[in-house]
């Protein structure tokens, strides 16, 4: 495909077949006719059995594409796995109007992921802490030792703090030590580096190991993105101000701050799960990140530039990897990986940082003006139609009478099906 044409810019994708949409994706992504099958096809029962214990089989949920993402220059179809109606559309939507003034730019921080070690039971304290000070170097080697093909990709433990904490149980040291895991996730290289330090710490310190574990708080792993959100094609001034009217109450309170961030996480997670990653720990840690003032708030900030144009940011710990974790088995992930096009875990936290901004500003723009059910009310219609016992044409057909009728309840949905058939 020549370079002229590849851009994620597709009006109306929503409104073409499947098998259409496929031949679109196959195309930008370069995929095999055998990826492309992959689309339609299940996880075969011996990898469900390797992935998790008890299997019995496995649950799916859609796998759809946002597409008009153009992040730091580069344009990006991006796969989302969903249960939830309006979300892709949403974001394609707040991509499409990100695009007019140059779309998402990305900053990221080294891939740098925290273990803990906890030390209680030390008589000498201060002196402990010391002693651990003092014993970098070999605490590091030991910590290296342990994944030399991390090392040998340029990662490995860099450096360690040493915090002292109090408690109801007495005081206790808390080791931090500071891993690359480069375009791992690291929480098996990080974790398999603590429990190897233990019996070294304990000698150093005089004291009792207890946890040996990372952090999900990743916050010496930073992602940010930055995008402006032109005004004329947000409505006029006046809309730009009545969002940041209702940005500034997540700001500030934290009921709304929750559902802010879910909304954030709403595009994040979608992407997470379609590389095979593990979206609680991207949660915790987003959560975490949000409440690191003191006060639960709102992970993005927004502002009106000179031009009278919205800006938004969104900052977050993104501990992502494109290697190891259920990302390397689960074929559907690779799959997704390869429609991204990402190289490296970096540029996988700078799409996912790009789609949570993007999936933020589509839902406070629609709270600001015509409401949030407006967009979820048509599928949601079909779905109280599919529960009412429509089936077929059918499920269109009552859907359509409820959503012009502004009545979407299940009665309502019965009535109609009685009528119409
Ligand atoms: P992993 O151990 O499967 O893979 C990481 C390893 O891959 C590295 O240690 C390294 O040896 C190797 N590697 C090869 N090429 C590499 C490269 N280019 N960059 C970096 N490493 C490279 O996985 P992981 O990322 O250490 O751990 C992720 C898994 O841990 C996820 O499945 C997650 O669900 C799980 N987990 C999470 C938590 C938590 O978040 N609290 C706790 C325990 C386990």
């Amino acid at each position: 495909m020549s370079k002229e044409i590849k851009t994620s810019k597709i009006s109306g994708f929503y409104k073409i077949p499947i098998a259409e949409r496929v031949k679109i994706v196959k195309k930008f992504s370069d995929l095999s006719n055998e990826d492309a099958r992959l689309f339609t096809s299940y996880l075969d029962m011996d990898i469900a059995e390797r992935m998790i214990e008890n299997t019995l089989g496995t649950f799916e949920i859609p796998l759809g594409i946002a597409v008009n993402f153009l992040i730091n220059g580069k344009d990006y179809l991006i796969p989302m796995a969903i249960e939830e109606s309006s979300v892709i559309a949403a974001a394609s939507n707040a991509a499409k109007i990100a695009r007019i003034k140059d779309g998402f730019k990305t900053e990221c921080s080294e891939p740098l992921m925290i273990g803990q070690i906890q030390i209680l039971h030390i008589n000498d304290i201060a002196g402990a802490a010391k002693k651990i000070l003092g014993k970098k170097k070999e605490i590091l080697n030991l910590a290296n030792d342990q994944d030399k093909v991390l090392v040998k990709f340029g990662g490995g433990a860099k450096d360690l703090e040493v915090r002292i904490l109090d408690s109801p149980i007495g005081k206790m040291i808390v080791v931090h030590l500071i891993v690359d895991v480069r375009d791992a996730m690291g929480a098996n290289a990080v974790n398999t580096m603590c429990e190897a330090l233990a019996p070294m710490l304990e000698e150093i310190t005089g004291g009792k190991v207890r946890l040996r574990i990372l952090t999900n708080l990743a916050d010496k792993r930073i992602v940010k993105a930055k995008a402006v959100f032109d005004k004329e094609k947000m409505g006029g001034e006046h809309i730009v101000d009545a969002f940041l009217e209702s940005y500034n109450l997540a700001a500030i309170d934290p009921y709304r701050a929750a559902t802010h961030n879910k909304g954030i996480m709403n595009g994040i997670d979608a992407l997470i799960i379609a590389t095979g990653n593990d979206f609680r720990a991207i949660e915790a840690g987003a959560h975490a990140y949000a409440s690191r003032s003191g006060q639960y708030t709102s992970l993005s900030t927004y502002h009106k530039n000179e031009n009278g144009d919205l800006v938004g940011e969104l900052e977050l710990p993104m501990a992502v990897g494109i290697v190891g974790g259920a990302g390397n088995i689960h074929p559907k992930a690779i799959l997704c990986k390869k429609i991204l096009g990402i190289k490296t875990a970096r540029e996988l936290a700078e799409v996912g940082v790009s789609l949570g901004l993007a999936q933020n500003f589509a839902a406070v723009f629609a709270l600001s003006t015509v409401g949030i059910q407006k967009g979820h009310m048509s599928l949601h219609a079909k779905n109280i139609a599919v529960m009412a016992g429509a089936i077929g044409d059918e499920i269109e057909k009552v859907a359509d009478i409820m959503v012009k009728e502004g009545k979407i309840k299940l009665d309502r949905a019965e009535e109609i099906l009685k009528e119409i058939r």
